[in-house]
């Protein structure tokens, strides 16, 4: 059993599939650790009241190497589907075989791409608003994007923030129309057309955002809005370009599994967390998708 990814959904495949004694081999990639490694306190992983995300993700790691599973610091660049035992090569000129395969690579938000948005990264930008909503109570936050997620995410803070911004490029939103109405009725949303964030301002001890600069897209004007909070919600990028033209994908390259299953186009391959999933996108559905995965290998190898 082999494992690609070391966030919530490939230790959780790991803990399994070693206490089901499948031996797994875990391949960690460039973020050991996954996504939580880039935040700061997480308040909804059940049984802990407030954890640090990488404190979190250092603890899994342990569990499934004491559950025994071998963890190894390396990138798969290559995989090759086509038959069993699959192959896989990666970064460090290794090779691996594998009977059974947990793909478990997640995803990356998109982001602006500014300087000062990376500087405040978990300390007031984010890109979820289900994780951090719940630390903007009466607060002015704004949101980037004018898709379904983005209206979503801003719907959601509306429950938390005192006033929502909705910042977007154009003149219009692409989310359904059901979505846009019901944003547009809510008194704590005020919508900036044709207007694009270029820089986040704020103050370093503590760190925290205080304002940014809004671009005027149809004429070079520039301003500056007040807010504790930016929620950039551009969409984001499952790590699947491995597997393009060897497993099924849908339009935006996330990978297609069986109904009520983690099991891909491919028998014998399996994928979990954030890698197969565009609506949940949390930890915890991560981790239970990973141990979805760990039970279906284990009994694909028991009946082939
Ligand atoms: C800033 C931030 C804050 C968040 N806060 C919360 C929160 O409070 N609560 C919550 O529930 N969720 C939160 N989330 C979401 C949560 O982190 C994700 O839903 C979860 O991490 C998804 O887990 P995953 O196992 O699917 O993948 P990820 O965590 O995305 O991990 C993917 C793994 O795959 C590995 N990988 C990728 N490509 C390769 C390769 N080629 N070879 C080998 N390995 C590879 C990476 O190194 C990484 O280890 C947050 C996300 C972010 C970005």
């Amino acid at each position: 059993m082999l494992i690609i990814g070391s966030g919530p959904a490939g230790y959780t495949a790991a803990v399994y599939g070693a206490r089901a004694l499948l031996a797994p081999v875990l391949l960690q990639g460039l973020q050991p650790g996954g996504q939580l490694t880039i935040t700061t306190e997480v308040e909804n992983w059940p049984g802990d009241t407030m954890v640090l995300g990488p404190d979190l993700m250092l603890r899994m790691e342990a569990q499934a190497r004491h559950a025994g599973t071998e963890i190894i610091t390396d990138i798969v660049t290559k995989v090759d589907l086509s038959r069993r035992p699959f192959r896989i090569e990666t970064d460090s000129g290794q090779g691996w075989t594998a009977d059974t395969l947990v793909i478990a690579t997640g995803a990356q938000a998109r982001w602006l791409g500014l300087p000062t948005e990376t500087r405040y990264r978990g300390f007031g930008v984010s890109a979820c608003a289900t994780c951090d909503g719940f630390f903007f109570r009466g607060k002015v936050v704004a949101v980037v994007g004018g898709g379904n997620t983005a209206v979503e995410e801003a719907m959601f803070l509306t429950k938390f923030a005192s006033r929502v911004h909705l910042i977007h490029r154009r003149g219009e939103l692409r989310a359904d129309k059901t979505n846009q109405a019901r944003l547009m009725a809510n008194p704590k949303v005020e919508m900036h057309w044709h207007s694009e964030v270029i820089d986040v301002h704020g103050s370093d001890m503590p760190l925290k955002v205080e304002a940014i600069t809004l671009n005027d897209t149809r004429a070079a004007a520039t301003r500056q809005l007040a807010v504790d909070g930016l929620f950039v919600a551009i969409g984001h990028v499952p790590a699947t370009h491995l597997f393009a033209g060897q497993l099924t994908m849908d339009d935006e390259f996330y990978l297609i599994t069986a109904p009520d299953s983690t099991a891909t186009s491919i028998p014998g391959v399996f994928a979990a967390g954030d890698v197969k999933d565009k609506l949940y996108r949390q930890a915890v559905t991560a981790a239970g998708m990973g141990c979805m995965a760990a039970l279906e290998a284990e009994r694909f190898l028991a009946h082939g």
